[in-house]
C-alpha cells in the first residue's frame, strides 16, 4: 500500500510532526470487513501491518504522523486553540478506484495540542466510536469508517481506571469546521487561503466552474450537513457534543462521544451526561447545525460576504426539511408527501412522548396489517391510526407492500447505549465475543438475523439511564 499526507504538505502551518506512543503488549480486537473493502485490503495485511498500524507500533512507507491544530466554539463559547490532542493523521491511500482515504490513529499518545488529556483513549469509547461508525454508514449515513481497533495492557485514569487502547479510523478528509476558523481568527491569511485552495481542488472540484468557488463550496457544505442532520433525526440519534471542532467538512459525523440513539421518544433528550443545559439535546441538533454552519461562514467571509451567505440559511432549513420528510415518509411506508402528513407526524410523535415508548419500536410496530395494528394498539392510540388508515387508503402502495417498506426503512438492530455497554464490558474481562456478534448484526441493520434476538430487543431499565459522559 502506498501513502502519502497531503494534508500535512500543503498545510504544514497547520501540522506538527509527532509520532505515535505504542500500546504496551497490543492486541488487535476487531476489524471492520466493510471498511477494509473500501480500502481493499489484502487479509494477509489485516493481520500483519494492519495489526501494528493499529497499535501504533509501525508506520508505513509514505505515511508522515501528524497532529493537527484546529480551533472551535465548544458550548457556544470560542476556543482558540484545540487539536489533535489525542489523534494522529498518518496518510492518505490512493484505491485502485481512485478512492481516497485518510487513515487517522486515534488514542495515539500526548501531542502539542493535548492540554491537560493524556493523549489515550480507552477501550470503552473506542468500542462505542467503532461500533457507532460502521452501524452508522450500514444506516447510510455519511460517517467517517472505523478500520480496527487495538487494545494495550496498560491503564489509565477515567472515572475509573479503564484499558488504554487505539483506533485507526478513515475518512476522505478529517478537515473540520474548526480548521478554518483556527486560521481565520488568528489572521493567518495565506494559510487559510491554501485550506481553502486544498479543499476545492481534492474534494470541491466541481465547485472550480462557479462564479464564486467558496460560495459554491459553502453551499455543498449546508447542503450535506443538511442531509447528514435529517439523518440523524429520523434515526433518533443524538451526535452530543456538535461543537464546531466536531464538525466535518465533508458533512461526515465525526467524534463519537457521548452519543446515543433514542430508546424511549423524548424530543428534548440529552445524551452527554456534560451537557447540563441540553443545547445539543436531540431536538436541538437541526437549529445547532445552523449555527455551526454560520460559524464557518464567518470564517469564510473574506471570500463570501454575508449578502451571500445569507440566502443559505433559508436553502439549509428548506433541505432538512425536505430529507427529514422524505425520511419519515419511508418510515410510515407512504409515498408521496400530503400537506397533512405535517400533522400525521406531529400526532405521532405527541403519542410517543405521552406514551412514552420505544422510538424504533414504535414505527417497526406499524409493518403489520392494519386490522392486527388496531387490536394490538391502546385505546390511545386509535385515533391516530384511524388517520393514519385513511392516509394508507390515499397512497399508491398496498398494504403489503405497505409493511415491506417499513422493514426497509425502520432498523430492527440499533445501536443501543445498553447494547454497546454489554458489549464493553465483557471486552473488558477479555472477551471480545458479544463485540464481535454485535458489529455483525449492525452490519445489515433491517434484517432478521439468526440468533440475533437479544440485538432487537428494548432496554431493559438499567440500560435505559446509563451516564455517558465526555471522558473518553
Ligand atoms: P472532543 O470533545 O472529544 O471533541 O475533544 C475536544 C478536544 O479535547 C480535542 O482537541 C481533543 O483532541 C481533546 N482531547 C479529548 N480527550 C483527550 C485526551 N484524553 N488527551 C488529549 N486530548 C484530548
Ligand atoms: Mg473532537
Ligand atoms: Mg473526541
Amino acid at each position: 500500500m502506498e501513502f502519502v499526507n497531503r494534508f500535512a504538505q500543503a498545510l504544514p502551518e497547520l501540522c506538527h510532526q509527532q509520532p505515535p506512543t505504542p500500546l504496551s503488549d497490543p492486541q488487535l480486537v476487531i476489524v471492520s470487513e466493510a471498511a477494509s473493502q473500501e480500502l481493499d485490503l489484502k487479509p494477509d495485511f489485516i493481520h500483519t501491518e494492519l495489526a501494528e498500524i493499529t497499535a501504533g507500533q509501525r508506520t508505513l512507507s509514505g505515511m508522515q504522523p501528524v497532529a493537527s491544530v484546529y480551533a472551535g466554539h465548544q458550548f457556544g463559547g470560542y476556543s482558540p486553540q484545540l487539536g489533535d490532542g489525542r489523534a494522529l493523521l498518518l496518510g492518505e491511500h490512493k484505491t485502485a478506484q481512485g478512492a481516497h482515504w485518510e487513515l487517522q490513529l486515534k488514542g495515539s499518545g500526548l501531542t502539542p495540542f493535548s492540554r491537560q488529556g493524556d493523549g489515550k483513549a480507552v477501550l470503552r469509547s473506542t468500542i462505542r466510536e467503532f461500533l457507532a461508525s460502521e452501524a452508522m454508514a450500514a444506516l447510510g449515513i455519511a460517517t467517517t469508517r472505523a478500520l480496527s481497533l487495538s487494545v494495550g495492557t496498560g491503564l489509565v485514569q477515567r472515572e475509573r481506571m479503564e484499558n488504554e487502547a487505539m483506533l485507526l479510523r478513515m475518512a476522505p478528509s478529517h478537515i473540520r469546521f474548526g480548521h478554518f476558523e483556527y486560521l481565520y481568527y488568528q489572521q493567518q491569511t495565506q494559510p487559510l487561503k491554501r485550506l481553502i485552495e486544498f479543499c476545492l481542488e481534492h474534494y470541491f472540484a466541481e465547485c472550480l466552474s462557479a462564479e464564486n468557488p467558496v460560495l459554491a463550496m459553502l453551499e455543498q457544505v449546508v447542503d450535506s450537513t443538511a442531509l447528514m442532520i435529517a439523518q440523524w433525526q429520523a434515526e433518533g440519534f443524538c451526535h452530543g457534543v456538535m461543537n464546531t471542532d466536531n464538525m466535518s467538512i465533508l458533512g461526515l459525523t465525526i467524534d463519537y462521544g457521548p452519543f446515543g440513539f433514542l430508546d424511549d421518544y423524548k424530543p428534548a433528550h440529552i445524551c452527554n451526561h456534560s451537557d447540563y443545559y441540553g443545547r445539543y439535546a436531540y431536538n436541538q441538533q437541526p437549529a445547532v447545525g445552523l449555527w455551526n454552519l454560520q460559524r464557518l461562514a464567518q470564517a469564510l467571509s473574506d471570500y463570501v460576504p454575508s449578502a451571500q451567505s445569507e440566502p443559505l440559511w433559508m436553502r439549509y432549513q428548506q433541505r432538512i426539511n425536505q430529507h427529514y420528510q422524505q425520511l419519515m415518509l419511508d418510515k410510515l411506508g407512504l409515498t408521496q408527501w400530503h400537506s397533512e402528513d405535517e400533522a400525521l407526524l406531529a400526532g405521532l410523535f405527541q403519542l410517543m412522548a405521552e406514551q412514552g415508548v420505544d422510538y424504533q419500536q414504535s414505527l417497526r410496530t406499524l409493518a403489520q396489517p392494519l386490522d392486527s395494528l388496531a387490536e394490538q394498539l391502546s385505546p390511545a392510540w386509535q385515533p391516530w391510526l384511524k388517520q393514519y388508515r385513511q392516509r394508507c387508503q390515499d397512497n399508491q402502495l398496498n398494504d403489503k407492500q405497505r409493511c415491506v417498506s417499513i422493514k426497509q426503512h425502520v432498523p430492527l438492530y440499533v445501536l443501543r447505549n445498553y447494547l454497546a455497554q454489554q458489549a464493553i464490558e465483557q471486552a473488558e474481562q477479555g472477551d471480545f465475543k458479544e463485540l464481535h456478534a454485535l458489529h455483525q448484526v449492525l452490519q445489515r441493520p433491517y434484517e432478521r438475523q439468526a440468533d440475533a434476538e437479544r440485538f432487537a430487543a428494548p432496554p431493559p431499565a438499567w440500560g435505559k439511564c446509563l451516564e455517558i459522559s465526555c471522558s473518553s
